[in-house]
């Protein structure tokens, strides 16, 4: 049994599309909960941009608007339009857009980059939890993935074969940790562990190679949690942990068992087993905490926080805790020009300038950051504010400490993201006023460390990296692309 069949592979083509489509999105959709943002002016600036862009390099390609977007010049034309709105943040050259085969070449060049994505996503099969196929709705509708049809966008979009196909087959990401969410109603877990399990095992035994890495996730404080973490680590053998400290997530109004990461007596013969267990990644979802969300659930406010990180981690310098969204605030229900409001206003982002202040605070350098929603929500919107994030994250954990996740598949296949994170720079101004480094190319020591160098340091993954040149999901992508290549990122330049 491999990972798909021909059949199911077929099923999986994308329809034509049939409205305006733009290879990075124009209008922002909240992450967790479904509440779409509109359009602001400068979002529609970088549309109508997109649009004159497209119309006129394209047809001295001979190709209409929607065919050009849909090539690796159309992207290059999109982060141009960006550029000229917003300033000088995408590494982009006109000639990318002008000349097809430059733009192809450069894709071609970054296609084996090594991308390890640690925060992915699929739902279990009769899941409760349709928002988020209104959220993919949203997506499609916003522009941000071509292939995004708000139209087909059904409950299956959430579950393993597209998830399967959106990272392992339209994004060139190599290695993919299948993450979850635990909820108080047991019905709403998004997988239990041992669906974690079974689906890195089905993958990794088809591949030949470990493609798939896992969570089990804990939840401190509930009868029995200590219990099942040492079940999950003899049964399960999960790649690392990962913990909510608001406890519920996704039913916010249920949560009984919010805790924190310093909490000696709840947590710290938890982190004691995994010390022993040599698991030594402890993963804690933080921020997406808007103020609209605060109101309705102040008294979680303090565990969406990272005050407790700190100690956790000086008392605790064997284990790397690593934080999800890096804590970032204003998703889930926010949005990036509160952010970007309030970096202009303060100099700071809550709570990744929190987060990013902690190794110098308590001389730790077992804190690390990870870019799920933090990345996705901000880049296109605001690109000065994710460029202002990634500066604090970079410059207060260290680039060794910054991890490459997606989030994906809430928002589909996470190439646009990668191929954001490849082309941002931080501006000078930027540079100057607050001392940060600039991220410099695609390929180079930053961004390499951030797409998956980190990440397969802190995995001990190195030595299994030579396998994945040809396994079972390279064979995949050559039966995928035989089978008709109208895939969601042909917007990347996959397709001649
Ligand atoms: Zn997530």
């Amino acid at each position: 049994m491999g990972f798909l069949t021909e059949d199911e592979i077929a099923a999986l083509k994308p329809a034509p599309e049939a409205m305006f489509r733009s290879p990075v999105p124009t209008q922002v959709v909240a992450s967790d909960e479904f509440s779409p943002i509109p359009q602001t002016p400068d979002q529609k600036r970088v549309e109508a941009r997109i649009k004159d862009l497209a119309d006129e390099i394209g047809a001295k390609q001979g190709l209409d608007r929607r065919r050009f977007l849909a090539t690796a010049s159309g992207m290059a034309a999109a982060f141009l339009a960006m550029n000229d709105v917003h300033g000088p943040l995408f590494g982009v050259t006109p000639a990318e857009a002008q000349q097809p085969d430059r733009a192809e070449a450069r894709a071609a060049g970054l296609r084996d980059q090594f991308i390890m994505d640690v925060h992915t996503h699929f739902l279990r099969e009769g899941t409760r939890l349709t928002g988020f196929v209104n959220m993919r709705q949203a997506v499609g509708r916003a522009g941000w993935n071509p292939a995004l049809n708000p139209e087909e966008q059904s409950i299956q979009s959430l579950m393993y074969d597209n998830w399967f196909k959106e990272v392992f087959l339209d994004s060139d990401t190599k290695v993919a940790l299948i993450s979850g969410a635990p909820s108080d109603d047991e019905r709403d877990w998004f997988l239990t562990n041992r669906m974690k399990f079974d689906a890195r095992k089905r993958i990794n035994d088809a591949a030949g190679t470990q493609r798939a890495m896992s969570h089990a996730i804990f939840t401190p404080g509930q009868p029995g949690w200590l219990e099942a973490v040492d079940r999950a680590i003899e049964e399960l053998k999960p790649d690392s942990f990962k913990g909510y400290t608001i406890g519920d997530n996704t039913n916010k109004h249920l949560a009984q068992w919010p805790w924190r990461m310093d909490d000696e007596a709840l947590m710290y013969p938890f982190y004691e087993r995994l010390q022993r267990a040599g698991i030594v990644n402890v993963c804690v979802h933080k921020g997406l905490f808007p103020p609209q969300v605060e109101a309705r659930f102040p008294r979680l406010l303090p565990h969406a926080r990272v005050d407790d990180v700190g100690k956790a981690a000086k008392d605790w310098p064997g284990l790397n805790f690593v934080i999800y969204h890096s804590a970032y605030r204003f998703a889930g229900g926010g949005t990036a020009e509160q952010g970007l409001a309030q970096f202009e206003a303060t100099g700071r982002v809550e709570w990744v300038s929190d987060l990013a202040e902690i190794p110098a605070k308590f001389g730790v350098t077992n804190v690390y950051g990870d870019l799920g929603q933090i990345f996705a929500q901000s880049t296109v919107v605001q690109p000065r504010l994710a460029a202002a994030m990634m500066g604090m994250l970079v410059k207060g954990l260290g680039a060794s400490n910054v991890v490459w996740g997606t989030d994906a598949i809430w928002t589909g296949s996470p190439q646009w993201q990668i191929e954001a994170l490849r082309r941002l720079e931080i501006p000078e101004d930027l540079q100057r006023r607050y001392g940060f480094e600039p991220l410099g190319p695609a390929d180079g020591p930053v961004k390499t460390a951030i797409f998956g160098g980190n990440s397969a340091r802190m995995y001990r993954y190195d030595a299994r990296r030579a396998g994945l040149e040809d396994d079972g999901v390279v064979q995949a992508r050559a039966r995928y692309a035989a089978a008709g290549g109208e895939r969601s990122n042909l917007a990347y330049g996959y397709v001649a």
